[in-house]
């Protein structure tokens, strides 16, 4: 790993739209999106030992064990198309981690922002449940708002549209729970070590894009 990388936290609730912009970031600024929450989903559907152990934690709506998450962060961390930079969303999720992740950046050196989307409960639950997401591509849709050209399938590749297992009512109000409870106490982490930038987030998804553009260059370029 090499110094000086470009380390940006994508901190918010669940439906805040993290991976929505993280994809669009890293489409434009040339550095890998890294969301351990696809990660662990796809050990789910591959069936490995990973996604055995984390399958009910996510089903219901609770963390997966702090070290199952940690061990895939380092091993992605470490490849060579991170040598630059990356985007994590959905990592980290408790003080744990975050500790965790300080201790790679103290080994490594890293340029690190951490950028908290802001939306107020009743929009995510809204924006949650009528979330579909692309089976091949990721890409995000909402059945209300922006369901798509075609119906059922992404306007980028195609592929089919699929809910997510654990967007329903019931669990999406643990996973906001666990975010209040257990992640929404990072910001002030990031806060006091002034890495921390807050961001409107009910807006369209191109208006908040030009915001963390711009918060990323005046914080990177200076
Ligand atoms: P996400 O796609 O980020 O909403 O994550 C989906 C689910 O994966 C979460 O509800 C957790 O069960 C699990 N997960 C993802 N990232 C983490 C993390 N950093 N720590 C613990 N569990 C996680």
């Amino acid at each position: 790993m090499r110094d000086g990388r470009l380390a940006i936290i994508m901190l918010g609730p669940p439906g805040a739209g993290k991976g929505t912009q993280a994809r669009m970031m890293s489409e434009a600024l040339n550095i890998p999106h890294i969301s351990t929450g696809d990660m662990l989903r796809e050990a789910l559907r591959n069936r490995t030992e990973l996604g055995k152990k984390a399958q009910s934690f996510m089903e219901s709506g609770a963390l997966v064990p702090d070290e199952l998450v940690d061990a895939i962060v380092v091993e992605r961390l470490g490849r060579e198309d991170c040598s630059q930079g990356f985007i994590l969303d959905g990592y980290p999720r408790t003080i744990a981690q975050a500790r965790f992740l300080q201790s790679l950046f103290e080994t490594n050196g890293a340029r690190m922002l951490s950028i908290g989307i802001e939306v107020g409960d009743s929009v995510l639950i809204n924006r949650l449940s009528a979330r579909w997401t692309c089976s091949k591509c990721g890409k995000m849709f909402n059945a209300v708002m922006d369901p798509g050209k075609i119906g059922g399938q992404c306007d980028e590749c195609g592929a089919a549209l699929v809910q997510r297992k654990d967007d329903t009512t019931e669990v999406i109000a643990e996973r906001l729970q666990v975010y209040h409870t257990t992640t929404r106490p990072l910001i002030r982490h990031y806060q006091e070590q002034g890495s921390y930038v807050e961001i409107n987030g009910d807006r369209s998804v191109n208006d908040v894009f030009d915001t963390i553009i711009g918060v990323v260059k005046s914080r990177t370029n200076g």
